[in-house]
């Protein structure tokens, strides 16, 4: 049976449950991050407590334990879910309070959801042989997007637009024909030169942290990255395209906007960066 924490408590799914005055049920005042786990290990996940801290401290919103009780409560729900493989979901809000937009005072004790489940593995085999469609919709998010917030409206909308249109993903257009980011991932493209470009990080999207590691591995193989936004357009003819993400990893796409990328197929670029991620950062021998 599936176990959940909940404020203190490790609870079958079934009986897990918030307030109805949680914060986060409310008003979407709280905050999220998704960890991969691979081989029983936790990837990449000193990135994605750090970036928790940050979206934290953005929003005032405290830690409801400390940073290391938090780590092994993780650890804790993983192995009594008995996961190897899969997804861990943590969900901080700032607590349950009587409707009140302002922050509550005294303040309340923030609410901490964690859930695992088991997924089979990060991209399929027809994904990673075929690579995968995106479509490209309008950027209609809030400007604080470099805080990892539930509030998640956008993508929900993104993400069934995308599902509509037999794509697996919507990559978000800003004013200027832009490519902000995806509704659950980073945006790369490869130039016909072999440079890696992908969207410098500010309060315009998430700083993934799949994209630092990605980023990092880049630089350490030799490969000329340029951290500039880039159009649709350059998109479209781009040599390679891919998408980044803890769910996902590196992830070829191959149309966009129902044309093929390049010449249609996944690129080598985005083959080594996966390759060189799963031995890197989660461990999988080549
Ligand atoms: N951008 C957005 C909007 C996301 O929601 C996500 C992940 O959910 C990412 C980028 C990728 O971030 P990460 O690599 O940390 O999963």
């Amino acid at each position: 049976m599936a176990l959940a924490f909940v404020n203190g408590r490790y609870l079958p799914h079934a009986q897990a449950r918030v307030a109805v005055e949680d914060r986060g049920f409310q008003f979407a005042d709280g905050v999220y991050e998704v960890v991969a786990i691979v081989g029983g290990r936790l990837v990449d996940v000193d990135g994605h407590m750090d970036r928790l801290a940050r979206s934290l401290g953005e929003l005032r919103i405290a830690w409801p334990m400390s940073r290391p009780a938090l780590s092994l409560v993780m650890r804790e729900l993983i192995r009594r879910n008995g996961v190897t493989t899969g997804l861990i979901y943590l969900q901080i809000t700032r607590g349950a309070a009587p409707r009140d937009f302002k922050f509550p005072v005294p303040a309340v004790r923030p609410t901490l959801v964690m859930t695992v489940r088991r997924v089979a593995r990060f991209g399929s085999p027809a994904q990673l042989a075929d690579g995968v469609a995106v479509i490209t919709i309008p950027d209609i998010r809030w400007l604080r997007r470099d805080i990892k917030s539930v509030s998640l409206l956008p993508q929900v909308l993104g993400k069934q637009q995308a599902v509509e249109a037999a794509a697996f993903e919507a990559w978000m257009v800003d004013t200027d024909g832009l490519v902000t980011e995806g509704c659950s991932s980073n945006a790369w493209i490869v130039t016909a030169d072999g440079t890696l470009v992908t969207r410098p990080t500010d309060h315009l999207i998430l700083a993934g942290v799949t994209r630092g590691s990605l980023l990092r591995l880049a630089v350490e193989l030799g490969i000329a990255v340029d951290l500039r936004p880039f159009s649709v357009g350059e998109a479209r003819t781009a040599r390679e395209a891919f998408l980044s993400s803890a769910t996902t990893f590196a992830l070829p796409v191959t149309r966009l906007d129902d044309q093929p990328v390049g010449d249609g197929q996944p690129g080598d670029l985005t083959r080594r960066l996966r390759q060189a991620y799963l031995e890197a950062v989660c461990g999988v021998r080549p």
